[in-house]
């Protein structure tokens, strides 16, 4: 049995907040803003996963009114996402994920996502897919004001 998940996230930009992308900190003039980390990345891919499990989405097992998971780095969210598929007795077959960016570049950080990202899940860095592109200056991705994410997830039965 093979099930798919898909995934979709968006977080402005804000002052005075790193830019933590994949699990990796970016150097950036912004950050995005959220209650954990922001990372825009982990959170598509979390619901992907979820998704494909036909679980709530990710604001159940992390709500957002939660104070204790404030500032929370989100691979532990997706920690949390393979214990869940585990428990199901699902394995994750692979991920892709694509940020929709105008800046930062992404591709020189790429590698360290996909090693963050694989471990956190469990899985191998070439199982995990990680790619960018612009919004070619159109929307509010085009105007700066944040990223997206979107993710895709193949999980089988154990
Ligand atoms: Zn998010």
């Amino acid at each position: 049995m093979v099930r798919t998940g898909i995934g979709y996230d968006v977080h402005p930009f804000a002052e005075g907040r790193p830019l933590v992308l994949g699990g990796v900190t970016i150097p950036h003039t912004h950050g995005l803003k959220g209650h954990s980390d922001a990372d825009v990345l982990c959170h598509a891919i979390a619901d992907a996963v979820l998704g494909a499990l036909g679980e709530p989405d990710i604001g159940h097992w992390f709500p957002p009114s939660d104070p204790s998971i404030e500032g929370i780095c989100s691979l532990r969210i997706l920690e949390k996402c393979a214990q869940i598929a585990a428990e199901k007795g699902m394995r994750i077959e692979n991920i892709d994920a694509s940020l929709i960016a105008e800046a930062p570049r992404v591709k020189p950080h790429a590698a360290a996502m996909k090693q963050h990202i694989s471990a956190a899940l469990g899985i191998q860095p070439d199982q995990v897919g990680v790619k960018a592109t612009t919004n070619e200056r159109l929307g509010f991705v085009g105007r700066g004001e944040g990223i997206a994410a979107m993710a895709v997830a193949c999980l089988s039965k154990i």
